[in-house]
């Protein structure tokens, strides 16, 4: 691997160069691909089965987690997702992105389902309509020591957390609010649109692992 291109956040292996995909069936797939872009990532929108086998990570962004659940089957992504969270891809969910993420999702719609992968179970819309939007500060010590402000929009909690997983940043109260395990990453906020990259690098680093 070329210096440069451990910099910039572009991976090759040999001369071809890795992509990452964002899940772009809905939710703010735009501003994701600008930030892993801005890092110097050949970011792609991720639409069909067949534009998997072409990126090394994926972002699921941030919107409605019952939509992307019933786009994602209706275009035969599900499965395909699936099995290459199984297989080792790094995958990082935002918000509706960590529901996707989740192995166990509460408060879902009658009949949702989610791809899985992280050992735990996440509330939906778990802040309340009294608390529908609200911004913070928090500590994440595994992405640096400067507190991170923190954009959460109808966002989900992280109830409970299995063995396999790790929390990464919690609110005030104690509530976890984001989650790693292996090359899986999720958060309830979102990064994506508040100008702090590191979540993002943090991704690419483990994309940089993966390849
Ligand atoms: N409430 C949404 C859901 O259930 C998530 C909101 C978001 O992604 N900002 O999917």
């Amino acid at each position: 691997m070329l210096t440069e291109d451990v910099l910039t956040g572009n991976v090759r292996t040999g001369n071809v160069r890795t992509k990452v995909g964002v899940l772009a069936l809905q939710g703010d797939f735009r501003e994701h691909i600008a930030v892993l872009r801005g890092l110097g990532a050949d970011a792609v929108p991720v639409r069909r089965p067949a534009e998997l086998e072409e990126i090394g990570g994926l972002v699921i962004p941030g919107g409605e987690s019952s939509v992307m659940d019933k786009l994602s089957r209706a275009f035969g992504l599900a499965e395909p997702l699936r099995e290459a969270i199984a297989d080792g891809m790094p995958v990082y969910g935002t918000c509706a992105g960590l529901i996707m993420l989740a192995d166990r999702i509460l408060d879902g719609i009658a009949g949702q389902q989610s791809l899985g992968g992280l050992d735990v179970a996440v509330r939906r819309n778990a802040f309340g309509s009294q608390l529908d939007s609200f911004e913070t500060d928090l500590d994440i010590p595994a992405v640096g020591e400067e507190p991170m402000h923190a954009v959460f929009i109808r966002a989900p909690i992280v109830e409970s957390v299995g063995e396999k997983a790790t929390p990464l940043a919690r609110v005030g109260d104690g509530r976890v609010v984001a989650v790693e395990q292996g090359s899986l990453l999720g958060t309830s906020f979102h990064p994506e649109i508040t100008g702090d990259t590191r979540f993002h690098e943090y991704f690419l680093q483990k994309v940089r692992q993966a390849a």
